[in-house]
């Protein structure tokens, strides 16, 4: 059976009946249905997926990106979408994420090692900082 909506007020109106019973607007059979408001209630539209990565698949998928150099080409193109996997598509992005942190990170003290005799006075200054 077709539900027909008001196209005023967005009621339910009862079976076999055109006129709102809320605000009388009257609602033409022969009309284009207007769009029903969503369902009430949280759906769960889950389809089945073929694309899930199991265990072993993201541990090899790690150990690709492990790979010094090689393994920042399957990571990029990953990252990208070139892969029909979201799952693999979304390990990469954090894969890089994490790589770009760690890279600014060993940046910052490899600045802070090239400071040389005022690295130790530094560290203090940073390790008080903290403290405070
Ligand atoms: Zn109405």
């Amino acid at each position: 059976m077709k539900l027909v909506f008001c196209r005023q007020c967005g009621l339910l109106l009862p079976p076999g009946q055109y006129r709102c019973p809320r605000c009388g607007q009257v609602s033409a059979q022969t009309s284009a249905p207007t769009p029903p408001p969503p369902p009430p209630g949280p759906c769960y539209p889950d389809p089945p997926r073929d694309d899930r990565l199991t265990t072993a698949r993201y541990l090899g998928a790690l150990c690709l990106f492990w790979l010094p150099l090689v393994g920042l080409i399957p990571l990029l193109i990953f990252a990208a979408g070139g892969t029909r996997s979201q799952d693999l598509q979304r390990l990469a992005q954090a894969y890089l994420i994490r790589q770009v942190i760690l890279s600014a990170a060993a940046l910052v003290l490899a600045v802070l090692f090239v400071l040389g005799p005022n690295l130790p006075l530094l560290l203090m200054l940073l390790g008080r900082h903290r403290l405070l």
